[in-house]
């Protein structure tokens, strides 16, 4: 029998009718034997996320202030999950645990982490299935990364002994059984590790929309949907700002090449978004797989006479970065000037003394600095083969009007990234979609 890994995120499962959803996908298909919940999420918009929630009970408690209201909110959501699914379990006697725990100071990651932990016992409970604690599956180092290998191995040893079961997103615990989480959003890593463990045969991650869009539908009204698409170019587009995936969770899988769908929890009968292998063949190469970009980013500029001849020269401003703990995003280069483009809170206060210390080191004839830039990538796989989409894309914003402050195309040939004022992206955004659909 095949084995998929479903994760819903917490949308899926903000409340009881949710639940129902959840179970009638699970059960609608006997390969969804390792289920990975998030915490409640919002019910509507103007709702809160039950993570949110604790997060603010621990920062309550870290400043003396009473947290009894937020989690008597937490307390109730939960309770009208369990009563709406008529379900014999006794929520309360966990929360107050939780809650005797906060009193007493437990740590902010600790807090975060009863979110999910909650949900995985509810849902546990409710589908029949055996509750795994994360604490004991995702092992974390001492420094809050986490111990790939020992992972592995903890999550291989105990689901082969167990055919159905529930593990909880987004946390871990270290070797001292110290409560870790990943970052927000991190349920996604969760399920990637887990079907990379069992070399699951699907990783589905079961969400609110119904897959990839090409662009943001906040930009473009009615984007078209991505059906397939490969890993490098998903992970060049959600580094690049387009999320509903978090960027770590495809490491795990594609290193093992499991493929992904993205599927939508209020529409299981859409298919959804393929995230696959970069060599599978039934794929046709599209020019232009999907447009992402982020804003507020500061591009440093230096140039030099003779720059290509003088050996070590980008060591020193790479040493002068890595120093000030500041990593760049892209370094395009000509024969006399080169460019990091930065994000702005990587910059934060200390753009002069960086400066400063460049002039000082280099020597160099210039050092511009351009706030207030938008990075715009196009991404598909099959434009390195394709001719003219580079100057499409180039003519669509000069006809929009677009100043291109920048340009870089990837090694990889699949991504060509742009910079432009702040003030234009959405609308260099629409240009580039428009030239291409
Ligand atoms: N509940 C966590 C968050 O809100 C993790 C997740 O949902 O994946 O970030």
């Amino acid at each position: 029998m095949n084995t998929i890994v479903t994760k819903f995120g917490g949308s899926s499962l903000a409340d009881a009718s949710q639940f129902r959803k959840v179970k009638e996908i699970i059960f609608s298909n006997e390969e969804r034997r390792y289920v990975v919940p998030s915490a409640p999420g919002k019910r509507n918009s103007k709702d809160s996320k039950i993570t949110d929630l604790l997060y603010l009970c621990h920062a309550h408690v870290s400043t003396g202030i009473s947290f009894d209201d937020v989690f008597n909110h937490i307390r109730d959501r939960y309770c009208s999950i369990v009563n709406d699914l008529n379900l014999d379990f006794d929520i309360n006697e966990h929360l107050d645990i939780i809650k005797k725990d906060l009193e007493e100071g437990a740590s902010s990651d600790y807090a975060a982490s009863r979110g999910e932990y909650l949900n995985g016992l509810i849902l546990a409970n409710y589908l029949g299935f055996e509750f795994i604690d994360a604490k004991d599956v995702m092992i974390f180092n001492a420094d809050s990364s986490l111990d790939t290998a020992a992972t592995n191995s903890a999550l291989h040893f105990k689901l082969s002994k167990i055919s159905k079961a529930v593990i909880p997103g987004f946390y871990g615990a270290d070797k001292d059984g110290n409560i870790i989480t990943f970052s927000r959003g991190g349920s996604d890593v969760t399920g990637a590790l887990v079907a990379a463990s069992i070399n699951a045969d699907l990783y589905e991650n079961w969400t609110d929309v119904s897959g990839f869009l090409m662009a943001d539908p906040r930009i473009i009204d009615n984007p078209k949907p991505i059906s397939k698409i490969t890993y490098t170019e998903l992970r060049e587009l959600s580094y690049m700002g387009a999320s509903v995936l978090h960027e770590d969770a495809i490491f795990p899988v594609r290193e093992v090449g499991i493929p992904i769908n993205i599927k939508n929890t209020n529409r299981p009968q859409d298919e959804g978004t393929f995230i696959v292998k970069d060599t599978d063949g039934s794929m046709k190469p599209t020019t232009v797989t999907g447009i992402a970009g982020k804003k507020d980013f500061t591009v440093i500029s230096i140039a030099k006479a003779s720059m290509n001849s003088e050996l070590g020269f980008c060591r020193k401003i790479l040493s002068i970065l890595e120093q000030h703990n500041i990593s760049f995003e892209n370094m395009p280069s000509g024969i006399d000037t080169v460019c990091f483009v930065i994000q702005d809170s990587q910059l934060k206060n200390k753009k002069e003394v960086v400066v400063e210390e460049i002039k000082r080191a280099c020597n160099p004839d210039s050092i511009e600095i351009h706030p207030n830039m938008a990075m715009i990538a196009t991404v598909g796989r099959g434009m390195a083969k394709q001719r003219g989409t580079a100057a499409k894309i180039f003519t669509a914003l000069s006809t929009a009007e677009i100043n291109i402050r920048m340009i870089d195309q990837g090694s990889s040939e699949m991504n060509i990234l742009v910079g432009v004022e702040n003030d234009d992206f959405e609308k260099g955004i629409a240009a580039i979609y428009n030239a291409f659909n």
